[in-house]
Formats: structure tokens, C-alpha cells, sequence
């Protein structure tokens, strides 16, 4: 299954990030570093004959690179070897991170990912902010959004304007209006206001409908309908009691604060009752949307959503009182020039929540109805607005993800820019950052691992030798992308420029931007409807600190962002990169066998190859999984238990990468490949491979935010992302010679892969 906004990453971008004193920390490492170099290279030696399992003597040989330094410096200040590994391996791992780190006021979760995050904004910034007069129209583009976002006194001076100028566009919104019902309302028609909201300004609400890849024919796209999603993060807010009632209320009232905000600049009467009561209409419609809505924990197995059908199928089983669904499909894609076929197919990935609207559908007024879907243009515009409609929204963001202060200006504005534009964004920042000779060593690691996961095939007992047989073809047929697309950095290359043809900004207009911004990425992707998926199209852009597998695709994508230490470095020992992008790699290969990419085959097709026998085994091998995870109890989120179900697909990925990359690195030892010692580490290669691995996960949450995304990261909180696929793993209990039964070595393991 793909959504758009969904790929399958190593860490959902969760929250803003923002850092503090971060000139301090570096300034303290840097100088540590000087004081401790020389007298390490010696130190180095002497341990290693200290240890029981060591580099072998021939091989002890201190590296003492820039490279080397950084790295021994950066594991020492992560790690707290006070602690006994084999209890808890990631206080071990990442005591001293999570000692010396606090949360920063802007920020809902800190962690070495988000840190890495930030030192990439600062590389965009520099780049964003450096005029030149030879860029190209793509990059001028991209500056110019920038300028556009940072023009504060112009964005203050406008206030709420812009934002009043669309509301007469899209028909108004009825709380901050007078006479609605009967100035507008009679002409109000459900279909066409929903297309609108998709096509012109991408708010996909009441209804989803977007353009994807086909799961039955990986080559085309084809029409989607699914449920929606909310203006709250998760449907528990809308119903659960404890915080979820203060996230509610909090809501509300930021809902009826900015429609009191533009009654005001509208010269209308307060009329506070009216907006309560208008606004509390809107809370109830959206409520009983969210208990339409199907949990996401319940919505794993592809095979199960998908349902294609014509347009008739689809308005004979979704009536909705009336709905034209002809209308309303044709008016979305009209946007782009596309007509209907007379046999035009759809798939619904929705239909419990379709049959549930059924009975929603006609009890709220179109009042009501208008009420909320402008409501939901305006939620999104927030940000693009004067300082004031963003302290309305202060309360609900505290209760929502414990943050208290706003990210700085430069931030908020460096992170839009790079994810309205991320091509011309990529190129800046791999011309300033990265240097692309690692391509060819990552190509290199992921041939290794994916030998390894091949190899490894042998090993499982609970698949028969026909699936393994498709299991290899399917592992050897992944493609891979990585860095960036080579066409953004070809000056000749028109390409990078056509993509934004149809943008242009003005340095004073911010918020038109945005809704440029907006119409272009519904267009983009309503436009695909009638071409064939082009196999080389990027994912995602370069400057990203992430990782993907796209099973329509059966490809992984590796942006520059994460070719990086503690990732990637080629001046790091390779226990430290197998550990680091080894792991990423691992993890991303194994998405394709996940408990949904299992359901794609080579080619990205949705399709059954699996034996009876395996298939079954595989269900039995992933229970062992879901009852492991779901058995940690979440202290940052009120003790609740992790959804073993929910992020079961991200923690088999965990598991069967660490597991093949150990492997690589071990058979590249075998193979004759030499480590270089670090200095000031009385430790193993292969405990290093396990640290590094560990420490990528350092971080910590906002209790507000630990309730959230323990309801909506398909990924398990980051300690038991390293707690649970290390527990699982033999090699890590004997590297560290965790005695049987002590909490790192388990007397039950899992292991699908
Ligand atoms: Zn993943």
C-alpha cells in the first residue's frame, strides 16, 4: 500500500525540530577531541590487549583520522559505561546522550535524528540565504520562497487579508460571516466544495481521493478513495478521556478563537454564542467522522482494503443520501483536464468507513458542512499567518505536543522550502554537502547486504524452498536510488525547471505562495492519472535525513541526508557504517518482506506468492513479534503498551536489519577486510557495530507527544526500537556475553527474517 504522504521511512518526521547551545556542544567536543588525541593513540593499544575478545594483533592499528577521532569522541559521550550492557543496552548505548540533552522548548521528541536534522537545516539556510545572479529558474524559485517566508514585517503588516481574500473564493466560511444561509447556502452543492478543497488546494477532507500507483498493475495510476484524515493527529482525541480531553478542548478553542478573530478585522458583531455554538457543530461533525474512520491498526493487510470497482459499483454500494460521485470525481480531475472513461475504475481502500458515512452523511446542515471544511483550509494556512492567529493556536499545540515555544523563523521557513521544493532544494544541498563518490561505496554495502539477506534465506526452517526461491528473486530485483536523481545537477538538464514552471512567487506575497504551493502538489499528482509510472521518478527528495522502501516501486531510496556519520562516513571504521547505513539498508530491503511488502512481488505488483505453508509460517513467526512489543509498557506515555500490531511491519524491518548487517560485516572481516581501532575504546569491533547501532535511536519524547505517537508512529518508541531487535539477536548476547536469562539475552527470541 502507498500513500502519497506515507512512505515507509526509518523515523516519521515528527514534530518540528529546533536546537539550542548547539555552538556550545560542538565548541566542547571539538576541545575535548584536542585534549585527548595524542594520548590516545597509545591508550588504544593498550586496551585492546585488555579485553577478551579483541581485534587480532596484526590488525591493531589506532586510527587517528579526523574521521576516527570524531567518531571514538562522539560513541564515548553517547554511551554510559557505568551501566551493565546486558540489563539495559540502551542506557549503556545512550546514558550519556540522554544526560547531557534536553528537550528543547520548540521541539516534542531530541534525538540524534533530529539533531542531524538540524545541522542539515543549517547547510539549507546558508545555501537559501546565499544570492547569486547565476541561478537557475528552479533555484531562484526556491530563494525566493524563502524571502517570501522569512518577510515578517510584510507578513505582520498583511494580517489576516490573504486569508479573507480565499474564504470569498471558496464560498465563505459561515462562522465569520453574516447572512450564510441565505447569501450562499442555497447554492451550495457538497460535491463541487469537496472537489475544490482537493484539487485547488490539496485539503482532501470528508472523502480522500488522490492518484497512485495501481497495487494490481505497478505500471499505472489509478483513482483512490479512502477515508481521511482528521484535524487532530489521531481519532482517539476525539473520544478518549485523560489528555485527549485537553488536546479536545484546547482545539475548540483555538477553532473559535481565530473565527473570533476574523469576525473582528470583519467588522462583524462578536456574536461569541454563535461561534460557540457554530464551532461545537463543527467538533461533533468531526467526532463522528473520526469513529467512521477505521483504526490504523486495523487497516495492516493491503489485500484486505483494496477493493476496484467502476463508477457504478461505487455509487451503488455508497449512496451517501444522494452523493453524486460522477460529480465529484469528474470536478477533482477536471482541475487538470482529465475526463472520465466510460469504464473508469477506482479502488476504495475505505468502504467500512464509507458505510459508516452513510449515516453522518445528511444529519449535519451545509452550514455545518462548510463550517468544517473551511475550517480545515484554515488549519492548514495557520502557519502562513500574522503572529497573532499563531498564538491562538499556542494552547492546543502545548497540549498536543507538549511544545511551548515556536520554532524560530529561519526553521519553520528553511523546512517548508525544502518540502514544497525538494529537487531544486536537493541540488543546493548536495552541491554544498555531499560528495558523490559514496554512491558507489553505499552500492557496494547494499550488494553486501543483500547477499547477506539472500544467504540467510538457508537458515529459515518455516519457509519452503518455493517461496525462498521468490523470496531471493524478489530480494535481487530491488532497485536501488541513492544520494540524489542526477538530472538536478545537469546545468543542460531543462527538467528541474519544468518542474516548477507553473510557480511564481513574489518576495511579498508568502501566503499566495503557499496556495500555490498547495494547487501545484494536487496537480502534480491528480496529472499522473492518464501516464505510466515512471520507474526512475524520485520519492523523495536528496536533502532528507530518512530512508524509504516503496513496495509499488520494490525499490529503496537512499538521500544524501543520511550518508552521513554516524551513518556513513568513509573515514569511519566499517563496523561503525555497517552499524549505521548497513542497518538502514538491512532494514529498508526487509520492508519488502514486511507483513505488507510481502503481499508486492518483484515487479511491485500486488500479488500472492507465497505457499500455503509459508505464508502461515510467516504469520506464526510476526505473533511472536506483536506479543513482544506489545508487551512494553511506555513510562513517557502513561504506561501504555506499544501496539505490537501497528508496528509490526517496522519492527520485522529492525530485526532483519541489524541482523543481515552484522552478518556483512562479519563476512567482510572474513573476506579479509580490515578494521581501523579507535581510539580511547576498550571495546570490540563488534561491540562497536552494536553501539553505533544503538546510538543512531538516542533521543527522548514529550510526554504529550509519547500519547501521540504511541497511537500514530507505526515505528516503536526509539529505546525499544534497539531493545527488541537486540534481545532478539544471539550475536549481540555473545558479543557483549550476556549470560542466559539476563534481560538482554531472553530465554524466547523472535525472529522472522
Ligand atoms: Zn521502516
Amino acid at each position: 500500500m502507498g500513500k502519497p504522504e506515507s512512505p515507509v521511512g526509518m523515523v516519521e518526521i515528527a514534530g518540528r525540530s529546533g536546537q539550542k547551545h548547539r555552538g556550545f556542544l560542538e565548541a566542547g567536543l571539538l576541545l575535548l577531541l584536542l585534549l585527548v588525541t595524542g594520548a590516545l593513540v597509545t591508550l588504544g593499544l593498550l586496551y585492546a590487549d585488555s579485553r577478551e575478545i579483541k581485534p587480532s594483533k596484526d590488525n591493531v592499528e589506532t586510527c587517528t583520522t579526523p574521521g576516527c577521532v570524531m567518531a571514538a569522541a562522539r560513541i564515548l559521550q553517547n554511551m554510559d559505561p557505568s551501566m551493565e550492557p546486558c540489563n539495559d543496552f540502551y542506557q549503556y548505548a545512550c546514558g550519556g546522550w540522554l544526560r547531557r540533552h534536553v528537550i528543547p522548548e520548540t521541539n516534542s521528541r531530541y534525538s540524534v535524528f533530529d539533531i542531524l536534522r538540524d545541522e542539515l537545516e543549517i547547510i539549507l539556510k546558508a545555501v537559501l540565504e546565499n544570492s547569486t545572479t547565476k541561478d537557475r529558474p528552479a533555484v531562484q524559485k526556491a530563494k525566493m520562497l524563502y524571502r517570501s517566508c522569512m518577510n515578517e514585517s510584510e507578513i505582520e503588516k498583511r494580517d489576516s487579508q490573504p486569508l479573507l481574500n480565499i474564504l470569498e473564493v471558496v464560498g465563505g466560511w459561515p462562522v465569520a460571516m453574516d447572512k450564510w444561509n441565505k447569501s450562499v447556502g442555497p447554492q451550495w452543492e457538497l460535491e463541487q466544495q469537496l472537489a475544490v478543497m482537493n484539487a485547488q488546494f490539496n485539503r482532501r477532507v470528508l472523502i480522500d481521493l488522490f492518484i497512485w500507483n495501481d497495487d494490481q498493475n505497478s505500471s499505472r495510476h489509478i483513482i483512490y478513495i479512502d477515508q481521511p484524515t482528521l484535524g487532530m493527529p489521531s481519532r482517539e482525541y476525539y473520544f478518549k478521556e485523560g489528555n485527549n480531553q485537553k488536546v479536545r478542548e484546547a482545539y475548540l478553542q483555538f477553532m473559535v478563537s481565530v473565527a473570533m478573530m476574523l469576525r473582528a478585522d470583519l467588522n462583524l458583531p462578536e456574536n461569541s454564542g454563535l461561534v460557540q455554538e457554530d464551532m461545537a457543530q463543527v467538533l461533533e461533525l468531526e467526532t463522528q467522522l473520526a469513529n467512521a474512520t477505521v483504526p490504523q491498526e486495523e487497516r495492516h493487510d493491503v489485500t484486505a482494503l483494496y477493493h476496484r470497482m467502476d463508477l457504478e459499483q461505487l455509487q451503488n454500494s455508497f449512496g451517501l443520501k444522494g452523493f453524486n460521485w460522477t460529480l465529484f470525481i469528474q470536478s477533482v480531475l477536471s482541475s487538470v483536464k482529465i475526463d472520465l472513461l466510460p469504464n473508469e475504475e477506482v479502488v476504495v481502500y475505505g468502504i467500512p468507513y464509507l458505510q459508516n458515512l452513510e449515516g453522518i452523511i445528511d444529519v449535519y446542515s451545509p452550514r455545518t458542512m462548510q463550517n468544517y471544511l473551511i475550517w480545515r483550509l484554515v488549519l492548514d494556512r495557520i502557519s502562513s499567518l500574522s503572529q497573532r492567529f499563531k498564538e491562538a493556536r499556542a494552547s492546543y499545540r502545548k497540549a498536543l505536543y507538549g511544545t511551548t515555544v515556536e520554532e524560530v523563523r529561519w526553521r519553520e521557513c528553511v523546512s517548508y522550502v525544502n518540502s514544497n521544493m525538494e529537487s531544486a532544494v536537493g541540488s543546493l544541498y548536495v552541491k554544498e554537502a555531499f560528495s558523490g563518490d559514496s554512491k558507489d561505496v553505499v552500492k557496494e554495502l547494499i550488494d553486501k547486504v543483500r547477499a547477506v539477506f539472500v544467504d540467510t534465506l538457508d537458515e529459515l526452517s518455516w519457509m519452503d524452498e518455493s517461496s525462498k526461491k521468490k523470496a531471493q528473486e524478489k530480494a535481487m530485483n530491488i532497485r536501488e536510488q541513492i544520494g540524489y536523481p542526477d538530472y538536478i545537477l545537469e546545468e543542460g538538464n531543462k527538467h528541474l525547471d519544468e518542474e516548477y514552471s507553473n510557480l511564481n512567487f513574489s518576495e511579498h506575497l508568502y501566503f499566495e505562495n503557499g496556495l500555490q504551493n498547495l494547487k501545484a502538489g494536487a496537480q502534480r499528482s491528480l496529472k499522473k492519472l492518464r501516464e505510466k509510472v515512471d520507474q526512475n521518478l524520485w520519492i523523495i527528495g536528496a536533502a532528507v535525513v530518512n530512508a524509504f522502501y516503496s513496495p509499488n516501486r520494490n525499490q529503496i531510496v537512499f538521500p544524501a541526508g543520511i550518508l552521513q556519520p554516524p551513518f556513513f562516513s568513509k573515514e569511519q571504521p566499517q563496523a561503525l557504517n555497517f552499524g549505521g547505513i548497513g542497518m538502514v539498508i538491512g532494514h529498508e530491503i526487509t520492508h519488502g518482506f514486511d507483513d505488507n511488502g510481502r503481499n508486492f512481488d518483484k515487479n511491485g505488483n500486488m500479488l500472492d506468492w507465497w505457499s500455503n505453508f509459508s505464508a502461515q509460517h510467516f504469520r506464526e513467526q510476526s505473533e511472536c513479534m506483536v506479543y513482544q512489543y506489545g508487551n512494553y509498557s511506555w513510562d513517557l506515555a502513561d504506561d501504555q503498551n506499544v501496539n505490537g500490531f501497528s508496528t509490526l511491519g517496522e519492527n520485522i524491518a529492525d530485526n532483519g536489519g541489524v541482523r543481515q548487517a552484522y552478518k556483512a560485516y562479519l563476512k567482510w572481516v572474513a573476506e579479509g577486510g580490515k578494521d581501523q581501532q579507535l581510539p580511547g575504546l576498550e571495546l570490540t569491533y563488534q561491540q562497536l557495530f552494536f553501539i553505533n547501532y544503538a546510538q543512531v535511536w538516542c533521543g527522548s519524547y514529550r510526554p504529550e507527544f509519547a500519547i501521540q505517537s504511541i497511537k500514530t508512529d507505526v515505528h516503536s518508541p526509539l529505546k525499544y526500537r534497539v531493545l527488541g531487535s537486540l534481545q532478539n539477536l544471539g550475536a549481540f548476547a555473545d558479543a557483549f556475553h550476556c549470560a542466559n536469562g539476563s534481560p538482554m539475552h531472553p530465554t524466547v527470541r523472535c525472529r522472522v527474517w
